[in-house]
């Protein structure tokens, strides 16, 4: 057994957008696939039609091509055990449904939904099991004549799996350890439904999971009451020495700690909860993704890498293949991860700075020609050196920036009153006769030539530095004053005092 390869598989049912929590199953079993050289397959679990959205697929595949995580097999990969779509995969569970009946290890039930209703309604925590089967119709309670003959009629039935109990059932999971539970607590689980002659995703999940030679079932928390019914499936079947090893991710918590992440949450507070932009079919409402908010793909990667595991040191920031490399399953945690999203801004903060000022540059540029200005790559390199430490998105740049391309329209008046004093028009006259004797424009120059006149004059350096940035920017922000106007130039640096001059004096 331990000379099979890895294999694992992601298995999104496509009910709508892939949640962020998704994400990072998927991710956890990439990291974990690719770390013992084993395959991530992508199965769609499509068989509860009612919940089918379309697009959802299309949408799940599109995320991950985003991510740069790669699947090895599955959906629109090939691979030789197809098809991965489980709504094409009908006859083969039908099969498996009927070696249980055969069996007797699981049986025909014909009570209607009403039937049941009215059983819940009247015995209090009914449960279909050990102690109920025999009050229920089916195929335990009924001959097999008449089994047969309300099949021939087309009555609509359910397989049920036969649970025996007074078993304890073992769920052995690399992050929780032995799990263990009783079967008296589990019902006898609906594995296959007559009216569209699908099977339930408990059965198809099982069936998959062994025809697909899947070795490790890495799946959220919420799964994890479901692991028990798996493993005595796995038994009923005979294939309990290959059953897939278990790991139930701890849960995505809200970023205030209590309770379970939602897009209520997102909405709330203003993070994206989906990977991409989502349009609902249903509704037509939007809903943000972590690509239309600006977000490097690697960052959010980095971000929920980090979201339920720690390497055990201080790194935080992690390429691809570090987290490949650094992943160890084991310590994945198994209370809930915070979904602490400013951190989350944070990691994009990091890869602006990581990255190059020319790919910086390559993706602020079409905002800027947006804005009506043409200006050459290397200017917006510039521009991008001097001022992309100071935000979290390559969209923050251009209400920080514009002021390097076009000169200001009007002066902020409370910067005005602070910083243009009464003498400011004339000390920027003197100024500007500074400046424009200076053969060597640069940074270096004009700060020795102005400090040395500042200094002259016995001015006060804050005030006329001050003074200055009002009349090149408009406002009181931006990087060093000589940065300014050194990527300005003499004649521009020159224009924007005179201007100002004019205006405000
Ligand atoms: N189809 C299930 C889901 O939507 C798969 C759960 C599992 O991985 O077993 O998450």
């Amino acid at each position: 057994m331990s000379e099979r390869k890895v294999r694992v598989r992601f298995a999104p049912s496509p009910t709508g957008a892939l949640h962020i929590g998704g994400v990072r199953t998927a991710l956890y079993n990439y990291l974990f696939a690719k770390q013992q050289g084993g395959d991530l397959v992508f199965r769609i679990e499509d068989t509860d039609s009612q919940r089918f959205v379309p697009g959802a697929e299309e949408y799940i595949i599109e995320s991950f091509r985003w991510l740069g995580i790669k699947f090895d097999e599955g959906v629109t990969f090939g691979g030789k055990y197809g098809p991965y779509r489980q709504s094409e995969r009908k006859e083969i569970y039908k099969q498996y449904v009927d070696q249980l009946l055969n069996e007797g290890k699981a049986y025909i039930a014909f009570d209607t939904p009403q039937e049941l209703e009215a059983k819940r309604a009247a015995t209090e925590n009914f449960q279909y099991d050990a102690h109920t089967r025999n009050e229920m119709r089916n195929s335990l309670t009924m001959s097999a004549e008449e089994v047969e003959a309300l099949i021939g009629d087309g009555t609509q039935y359910v397989v049920r799996f036969m649970v025996m109990p007074g078993q304890e059932v073992h769920v052995n999971d690399m992050i929780r350890g032995d799990v263990m539970i009783k079967s008296d607590i589990l019902d006898d689980k609906v594995l296959y439904k007559s009216a569209d002659g699908l099977p339930t995703y408990h059965l198809a999940n099982i069936v998959d999971d062994h025809l697909m030679e899947i070795t490790h079932v890495i799946r959220g928390e919420e799964w994890l009451p479901s692991a028990p019914l798996h493993v005595l499936l796995y038994k009923a079947f005979g294939w309990a020495d290959t059953m897939p090893r278990f790991a139930h991710l701890p849960l995505l918590l809200k970023p205030e700690g209590k309770g379970k992440l939602s897009k209520r949450d997102g909405d709330r507070l203003g993070f994206p909860v989906f990977p991409l932009e989502w349009h609902d079919p249903k509704t037509g409402e939007v809903s943000s993704g972590y690509r239309e908010s600006g977000y490097f793909p690697e960052a959010v990667i980095n971000f929920l890498a980090l979201l339920g595991w720690n390497p055990g040191t201080e790194q935080e920031l992690f390429t691809l293949q570090q987290l490949v490399d650094a992943f160890d399953i084991s310590r994945c945690s198994k209370a809930g991860a915070k979904f602490d999203y400013q951190k989350g801004i944070w990691f994009n903060h990091e890869y602006i700075l990581q990255k190059s000022n020319e790919e910086i540059a390559r993706l602020f540029a079409p905002m800027v020609a947006n804005n009506g200005i043409d200006e050459p790559m290397e200017r917006i390199v510039q521009v991008v050196t001097m001022m992309k430490d100071r935000v979290n998105f390559v969209k923050e740049l251009w209400p920080l920036c514009s002021f390097f391309f076009i000169a200001p329209l009007a002066y902020d008046e409370k910067t005005v009153k602070k910083r243009w004093k009464e003498n400011s028009a004339e000390v920027m006259t003197e100024l500007g006769t500074v400046l424009e004797g200076l053969n060597d424009f640069s940074i270096e120059n004009q700060e020795r030539e102005v400090f040395a006149w500042v200094e002259s004059k016995g001015y006060k350096l804050g005030d006329v530095m001050n003074a200055f940035r009002l009349a090149l920017v408009g406002e009181g922000k931006g990087p060093g004053m000589f940065d300014i106007s050194a990527f300005l130039g003499k004649d521009e640096t020159l224009a924007r005092l005179r201007r100002a001059i004019e205006v405000l004096k």
